[in-house]
């Protein structure tokens, strides 16, 4: 029997493990996470106002019912299991760790308290443990959100949305009360690019027209001329199609406003008074590549979002690209018997279902390339962590704490999130025995 660990419980992960399950049929697999909730992004990325893309979660689950064990809690790296104690453990080790930390803006000032990324301002609405606690300050009316990506979207939509517009979200219950009382009504979307370069995407793009108290604000003048459309691809030609029907569109009046702040970088962030103020540069295009023009201005806002991508979390002992982000990896391989995929191998780009393939790819490699040993594989984990005291938690933990949230939800939303590591772990270990492997 090929023993084969998966670091992350994310989408890569699971679909690492279907198509190994599929492929070799007779496989032990244990996917290992250091939060007590499997899913990772679909969980704590998708934005909670994304029901219909959360469903892909049922799949995985699928994945874990059908024999593919989840070991929840446990960290690999400096404070569970080395790298190292792993491979030597299992067969295969794949990483699909995803990419987990914000990249830095480079700006002085970007340490200033209300200056956030994305993956602390995600995960505090979206109810992960690490973020629970996050100071967001939404007392200014003015808010920028810097990148023009679809997490730059997402960020701006939940700044605008209203508490029954996320009345059927998995929003954090904390961000849902706090979003609520929020002051903020000036939204900026920074872009140090144009239209044409954006990586808005259409659907994501439409729904700012739809929002019930706020409107996106476009400066015609800010538009390429509307003959250069029809060279773009498809995705793109309709992304400028919403931005020129938002350009063209009288303003209605309402209370929040969307403001598209294309050829615009951020150059410095300064305290000003009880806010902060961003000092952004006009840029112009050479080429596709934003030069800057000389021309600043500042915005005075309470709170500053960076949406400009992300990085993998290192861990000891694994060959890291620090320019990039991610592993050192040549298609997927680090070192034999060690594998890296998704964000943590190609970096943060592309849909959840990108992650199929390379999933896929990874199962692949792994059946041709590794033969079955004499490694003790889950019950050898399951020891090391018994005698370090560390309580993994199980499936059944998992489903413990997902009908524990189910229970506590509010018609209509799906669940009631439990926010903070020890609610998790008591959910898994009430709900049902076994829930965390007993000591
Ligand atoms: P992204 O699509 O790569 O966008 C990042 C943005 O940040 C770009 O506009 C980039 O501008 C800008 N940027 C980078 N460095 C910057 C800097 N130093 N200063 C100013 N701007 C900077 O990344 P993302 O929005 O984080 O999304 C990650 C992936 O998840 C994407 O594939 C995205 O489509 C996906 N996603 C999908 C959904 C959905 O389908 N609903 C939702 C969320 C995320 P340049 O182009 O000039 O580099």
């Amino acid at each position: 029997m090929l023993h084969v660990a998966i670091v992350g419980a994310g989408p890569a992960g699971f679909y690492t493990a279907e198509a190994l399950a599929k492929r070799l049929g007779t496989v032990a697999i244990d996917i290992i996470d250091r939060l007590p909730t499997p899913y990772g992004l679909i969980r704590a990325g998708v934005a909670p106002d994304h029901q219909s893309i959360k469903a892909v979660d049922r799949r995985y689950q699928a994945v874990l019912a059908g024999g593919v064990r989840f070991v929840g809690n446990v960290e690999i790296g400096e404070d569970g299991v080395s790298i190292g104690e792993l491979t030597g453990l299992y067969d295969a080790v794949v990483l699909a760790t995803g990419a987990p930390r914000d990249r830095p803006l480079g700006i002085p000032g970007e340490d200033l308290p209300g200056v956030l990324g994305s993956a602390a301002f995600v995960g505090w609405y979206n109810g992960h443990p690490d973020f629970a606690d996050l100071d967001v300050p939404l007392g200014q009316a003015g808010a920028c959100v810097i990148g023009n990506g679809n997490v730059a979207i997402d960020v701006a939509r939940l700044l605008a949305k209203t508490s029954t517009e996320l009345a059927a979200s998995d929003i954090a219950r904390h961000a849902r009360t706090a979003l609520a009382a929020s002051a903020v009504r000036d939204i900026h979307l920074i872009g140090r690019r144009g239209p044409y370069q954006a990586s808005f995407t259409p659907k994501e793009m439409g729904e700012l027209g739809l929002l019930e108290r706020a409107q996106p604000k476009v400066d015609a003048a800010d538009l390429p001329d509307a003959a250069g459309d029809a060279a773009l691809d498809p995705g793109l030609r309709k992304v400028v199609g919403h931005l020129r029907s938002f350009a063209a569109a009288p303003w209605a009046g309402k209370p929040i406003a969307i403001d598209f702040d294309f050829l615009t970088r951020p150059v410095a962030i300064e305290r000003h008074g009880d806010a902060l103020r961003l000092i952004v540069e006009a840029t112009r295009l050479d080429g596709d590549v934003a030069v800057g023009t000389g021309t600043m201005r500042s915005i005075d806002c309470g709170l500053i979002v960076g949406c400009i991508g992300y990085r993998t979390a290192e861990i000891p002992g694994v060959p890291f690209d620090t320019a990039r982000g991610r592993f050192v990896n040549d298609n997927g391989h680090i070192a034999p018997g060690l594998y890296v995929t998704g964000w943590a191998r190609r970096g943060p780009s592309g849909t959840i279902g990108t992650n199929r393939p390379d999933g896929g790819e990874v199962a692949e490699e792994i059946a041709t390339e590794i033969s079955p040993g004499s490694r003790a594989g889950g019950g050898g984990l399951d020891a090391l962590l018994a005698a370090r005291a560390i309580r993994p938690v199980t499936f059944a933990g998992w489903q413990a704490i997902d009908a524990a949230e189910i229970a506590a939800a509010t018609h209509p939303a799906p669940r009631d999130k439990h926010v903070t590591r020890a609610a998790l772990l008591a959910a898994a270990d009430g709900g049902c025995a076994g829930g965390t492997t007993p000591l």
